[in-house]
């Protein structure tokens, strides 16, 4: 298979330690939920990046791009390729005079404790979404009063090949709800560069404790979750669609309609992907019978019903 030649290559240039042959993502993933990838490999720096990209061009493998795995959901047969996961090495985040610059593998909460440090206002909202920059960037991922595509500056970007690198600005990623350009193109997100303000210290933290303090009282902390199952319908939510359904609480296996907020499902301990795809399904068609209306998974969903050899 061409996993293995990528495998192999993978091994000789960036090192079995940033490898890993039939894994599990559950481990990888916040729904602790989930298939396995026929190879995982996280590159060390941008160069190993570039290097794992071209390779896997040149055989054609099939990839994911992956940054904290908050946003994903691996069907039980596994991934048949490789999944590059953007972890904490593209992770710096640089303050300069227009803001920050943050690499695809910082953390979002690190980001936004930065700003707050350096007095920089504007990205308060983001403090609570558990994802990457990268990842943030990719999905547009917004909260309360905020939203990626309004504090974004530029976006660094890596062709799908490895082959250039080139920068976009927020006009240019065409960004729309919780969708942005990259969904189509594929390529992978090196760093992000924030535009925000000069804001009071205090001001900043009032902010972020008061959104905190409401995710914490609405959302279910308590169960592994990938966020918001679907996307907000125009005009309406999705949680609410489901609650007025009369599905708040309900399973299949150990997947559940969380208690707290319709809108997720969550594990409430050993759910397989098989689990919260046919709860996904029940959702959907019981919205639609009740409201005439048709959720769609926010979270990105790949892989394969059936299993594979790796
Ligand atoms: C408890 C909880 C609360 C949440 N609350 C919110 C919320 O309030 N608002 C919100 O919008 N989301 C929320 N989410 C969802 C999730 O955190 C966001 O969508 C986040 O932006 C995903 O980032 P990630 O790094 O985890 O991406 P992943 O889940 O790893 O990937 C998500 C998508 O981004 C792509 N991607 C990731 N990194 C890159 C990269 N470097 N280059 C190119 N593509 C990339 C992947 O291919 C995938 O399609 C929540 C999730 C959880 C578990």
């Amino acid at each position: 298979m061409n996993t293995d030649i990528v495998y192999r290559a993978l091994s000789e240039q960036i090192g079995e330690d940033r490898l890993e042959k039939n894994a599990r993502m559950a481990e990888h993933t916040s729904f602790l939920a989930g298939g396995r990838a026929a190879v995982l490999v996280t590159p060390g720096n941008v160069r190993q990046l570039r290097y794992a990209m071209k390779i896997i061009a040149e055989e054609k493998v099939p990839f994911f791009i992956m940054g904290n795995g908050t946003n994903i959901l691996v069907r039980d047969g596994g991934y048949r390729g490789v999944v590059v996961k953007i972890g904490s090495a593209l992770s710096d985040i640089i303050i300069n005079d227009r803001g920050i610059e943050a690499g695809a593998g910082a953390l979002l909460k690190h980001i936004a404790e930065k700003a707050l440090e350096k007095g920089l206002t504007g990205l308060e909202f983001a403090a609570g979404i558990p994802g990457s920059a990268g990842g943030a960037a990719y999905m547009n991922a917004g909260a309360y009063d905020g939203e990626m595509s309004r504090v974004i500056e530029r976006v660094e970007i890596l062709k799908s090949d490895g082959s250039e690198i080139y920068s976009l600005s927020s006009d240019e990623m065409g960004y729309g709800y919780r969708t942005s350009k990259l969904m189509a193109t594929r390529e992978v997100i090196l760093s992000v560069a924030l535009k925000l303000t000069a804001g009071k210290r205090d001001d900043i933290a009032l902010k972020m404790d008061d959104f905190n303090s409401r995710r914490k009282q609405k959302q279910p902390q308590d169960y592994p979750s990938a966020g918001s199952f679907f996307k907000r319908p125009p005009g309406n939510y999705a949680g609410t669609l489901i609650e007025k359904a009369g599905l708040r609480g309900i399973s299949v296996g150990s997947a559940m309609v969380s208690m707290l907020h319709a809108g997720f499902i969550v594990n409430t301990g050993g759910a397989t992907a098989t689990d919260i795809l046919a709860l996904m399904k029940l959702v959907q068609e019981r919205v639609f019978e009740h409201s005439g209306i048709m959720l769609e998974p926010e979270v990105r969903i790949i892989g394969e019903q059936d299993g594979f050899e790796a």
